[in-house]
């Protein structure tokens, strides 16, 4: 990921498991960050960096995506403290990855 914004700009960054995205589109419903890539089929972020007002509908896109069974492969994190805001499923902040 190039070109990152500084941290005091864009305090939250969106992890992205577009491999185990499978299209369901949810995402795109809840948050205008979030559309469909037309020649993948896939979820697609207009941007991976997000300040304090574009928050809530990304962390509500990652609450809604049903991929990994419900866990989710968009991940809400923020760069200051490297820890998951959400989806969380555990809730220590940790990342749900993998
Ligand atoms: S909700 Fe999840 S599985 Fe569905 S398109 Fe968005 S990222 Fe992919």
């Amino acid at each position: 990921m190039t070109n990152a914004p500084p941290v005091e700009e864009k305090p939250y960054k969106i992890l992205f498991e577009g491999a185990r995205c499978f299209g369901a589109g949810k995402c795109a419903e809840v948050a205008e960050n979030w559309g469909m890539d037309l020649s993948t089929g896939l979820g697609s972020p207009k941007t991976y960096f997000l300040d304090d007002d574009e928050l809530p509908e990304n962390v509500r896109a990652a609450e809604v995506c049903p991929a990994k069974k419900d866990a989710g492969v968009i991940h809400v994190v923020d760069r200051r403290t490297g820890e998951e805001i959400a989806p969380n499923p555990d809730g220590d902040g940790t990342l749900s990855l993998g």
